[in-house]
């Protein structure tokens, strides 16, 4: 029979192929127990794998492996049973380490993939962070151009600078080859080339604003990408290239202006926009980023503010220096009007003196004529003489009052005075020329109108006598009515409350039937040198009175209106005033300030008196006048002069104000004696402050020009009384 082949036959064991397993299995075993020494030192190494106990498993599962085969190499000849045992346990370690670490892997796996998962998402994250550490790193690069941009174009508050500063750090900054800034005009029709960074003579060149490429740039915020064969771009200096490179425009807001007129800037009625134009260089392939025009609207929006702060400030400084130069004529006009008034002023002053002493020779002289024997007709024409006189020095003490009210030199006299006997006193000179003209004149005097109160006496009679002189003057029949009441508050045009500082109003008014005035006429009344028409002008009238008597009025805190029905009508003429409450009454300062004339002494027979005056008419007129009162007079025309011919006898020295250091001068010699003589000032100053000066330097007595018998003989007497000079 023949062997099957199916079967192979036994086969004795090969030297060879044993040798070849043999080594084999030793080299098997050597790598399987250095893999694990391999692992140990990589999981040692590693401090962030996280399946440490997986290595350990593995690393058993191998050295189990390697066991079995360095055991294998027992097994090859005949072997003990303990090397089949141990074989055996070898081999039942290491299927059951292989089987938990197939398991633990399948268990595994799911986790290292999820470790995969993340480990590909934190790459993919730290690429992003990766890009946006660049965008960071780009934006922080714009925003330092644009403050760097932003304070370049701060330093400096000149449009000019700062549009050219703008395009220079733009250029610079984006490495531009041409950079450029379109104005509106002032029509705001077209757009106008004002400023580029190379072209060499850009303004002038305009595009209508209603080109649909300024449109397309107008309508956004942002910048936009512009053909660089648009007008817009047309700038670019022609150097041969085929290449242009990309242009961006944007709008630069002109911020609406309120209230201010800026030259050179459009009218903004609707909203404008200049217009920056941005060209990158030619023949290079450099595109724009996002960056970059981020860049370019964030400067066009530092500009548009600049620009406005500029354009407020060149008005600001051409609005100053406008001022300025108002101030300077201002200040010269001002000059040339205080030069005036101080001119004025010396002028009054000059005439002043020089009116009044020819005035005082003519009053003085007529009224001494007029104590001689004259014939009716002499006498007649020598009163009218002394009332034309008398009216004359009246309009130079008018002028010089309302200069003096004009250039607020002019200080109301204060004193206590009887106000009732004020009333009466002025109806007593406006009586005789009432009667001449048979007008009643009723006065009423309301019972609470207190008898003694303080106020400027003097003042308050010339407004009173200029008002109801004029009521009688304008009237030719019927009657003037004077009432004087206590002003309440809110009478017509009246104070408006009562002061509470121990003061009253009262208010006067006076009604005539006379010519009334016509209402266009009333307001002009106060204005100096007014007088209704020249037909019903009075010939004494100067048109003065009321001008003056309305700034007496102010200057005592009252008001002065006058009133008419017209033409034919009569007028009221009213007026209120403060004045103050008498705090108790003292006759001595009341007699004082009223000096009583001493109507008993109207002879000086035998008094000794020395006239100094330099001028010879008044010199005169002065001599005439104490000679008339029986003095013996020996005139002179200096102070030296005095000092050569003055005696002991010599009672009373006259002196002319003018003189009044002569005035010292006689004291300083009179000294020496026991006996000194009484000084009369005659001046032309009716001031008070002037009068108080004079008796500060030792003058007795003052005579305000012009100066007649009667006004020498009252203020000789009292000087003579006050003295107690004893005639002879
Ligand atoms: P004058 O010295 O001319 O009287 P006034 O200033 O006192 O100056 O008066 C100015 C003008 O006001 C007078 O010229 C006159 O036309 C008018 N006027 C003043 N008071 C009256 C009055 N009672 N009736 C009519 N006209 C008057």
């Amino acid at each position: 029979m023949e062997s099957c082949n199916c079967i192979e036959p036994q086969w004795p064991p090969d030297d060879l192929l044993m040798k070849y397993q043999y080594i084999s299995d030793f080299f098997i075993a050597l790598a399987y127990f250095s893999i694990p020494l391999e692992l140990i030192y990589f999981v040692k190494k590693s401090s962030v794998f996280p399946y440490k106990w997986v290595f350990v498993q593995f690393g058993a599962f191998i050295v189990l492996c390697g066991a079995t085969h360095l055991i294998n190499l027992w097994t090859f000849n005949i072997h003990t049973k303990t090397v089949a045992i141990v074989m055996a346990t070898a081999k039942v370690l290491t299927a059951l380490v292989s089987c938990a670490t197939a398991l633990t892997l399948v268990h595994i796996i799911p986790d290292l993939l999820s470790v995969k998962t993340r480990e590909h998402f934190l790459k993919n994250k730290a690429a992003e962070l990766d890009r946006e550490m660049g965008i960071i790193r780009t934006q922080e690069e714009t925003g330092r151009h644009v403050r760097m941009l932003t304070h370049e174009i701060r330093s400096t508050l000149n449009r000019h600078t700062i549009l050219k500063t703008t395009l220079v750090e733009l250029g610079r900054t984006l490495g531009l080859e041409e950079c450029a800034l379109w104005m509106p005009t002032r029509s705001g029709l077209e757009l106008q080339l004002s400023y580029t960074l190379h072209h060499q003579n850009p303004v002038g060149f305009t595009i209508p604003i209603q080109s649909p490429a300024i449109n397309q740039v107008f309508s956004t915020n942002r910048v936009v990408k512009v053909s660089p064969n648009s007008p817009l771009a047309r700038l670019r200096p022609s150097s041969g290239k085929y290449m242009p490179g990309e242009v961006v425009a944007v709008r630069v807001p002109l911020l609406h202006l309120d209230n201010f007129q800026i030259y050179d800037w459009p009218e903004l009625t609707t909203k404008r926009y200049a217009l920056m134009v941005l060209m990158l260089p030619s023949d290079s392939a450099r595109q724009w980023h996002v960056h970059e025009l981020e860049l370019v609207e964030v400067v066009a929006d530092q500009v548009a503010v600049a620009l406005s702060h500029a354009a407020i400030l060149e008005e600001s400084m051409r609005a100053r220096d406008l001022l300025v130069e108002q101030n300077l004529a201002l200040d010269h006009a001002r000059r040339e009007a205080e030069t005036a008034v101080r001119a004025r002023n010396d002028f009054l002053a000059v005439m002043n003196h020089e009116m009044r002493t020819p005035m005082h020779a003519i009053i003085a002289l007529a009224s001494l004529l007029l104590e001689t024997e004259l014939t009716p007709d002499q006498r007649m024409m020598v009163e009218t003489i002394l009332k034309s006189s008398n009216l004359l020095a009246t309009l130079i003490n008018d002028v010089l009052d309302l200069s003096r009210l004009e250039d607020g030199s002019l200080e109301l006299d204060v004193a206590t005075f009887n106000l009732h006997s004020l009333f009466q006193e002025v109806l007593d000179l406006i009586m005789p020329v009432a009667s001449v003209k048979r007008l009643y004149v009723t006065l009423n005097l309301s019972s609470d109108i207190p008898e003694y109160t303080v106020g400027d006496e003097k003042r308050l009679m010339q407004i009173m006598l200029n008002i109801i002189g004029n009521a009688v003057k304008f009237t030719k029949e019927g009657s003037v009515l004077i009432s004087a009441i206590m002003a309440k508050p809110d009478s017509q045009r009246g104070p408006r409350s009562l002061p509470g500082d121990g003061s009253f109003y009262i208010r006067v008014q006076v009604r005539d039937t006379g010519i009334g005035i016509s209402q266009q006429e009333i307001p002009k009344l106060f204005t100096k040198f007014a007088s209704q028409s020249p037909a019903s002008r009075n010939p004494g009238g100067n048109g003065l009175g009321l001008a003056i008597c309305k700034r007496f009025v102010k200057l005592m805190e009252g008001n002065i209106w006058i009133e008419s029905e017209g033409v034919g009508n009569g007028t009221t003429a009213n007026f209120y005033v403060k004045l103050g409450f008498a705090a108790r009454l003292n006759e001595s300062r009341i007699a004082h300030t009223r000096p009583q004339p001493k109507l008993g002494q109207t002879s000086f027979s035998g008094l000794k008196v020395i006239v100094i005056d330099d001028n010879g008419v008044s010199r005169t007129a002065t001599k005439g006048i104490l000679g008339h009162l029986g003095c013996y007079v020996t005139a002179v025309s200096s102070g030296d002069e005095c000092i050569q011919v003055i005696t002991k006898d010599h009672k009373v020295v006259s002196v002319d104000a003018d003189g009044f250091n002569v005035a010292r001068f006689v004291h300083d010699i009179f000294s020496k004696y026991n006996e000194k003589p009484v000084i009369i000032a005659v001046t032309g100053n009716a001031d008070r402050t002037a009068k108080e000066g004079l008796m500060k330097v030792g003058v007795d007595g003052v005579v305000v020009k012009p100066v007649s018998v009667e006004k020498m003989r009252v203020v000789l007497a009292e000087v003579i009384e006050h003295n107690k000079v004893v005639l002879q």
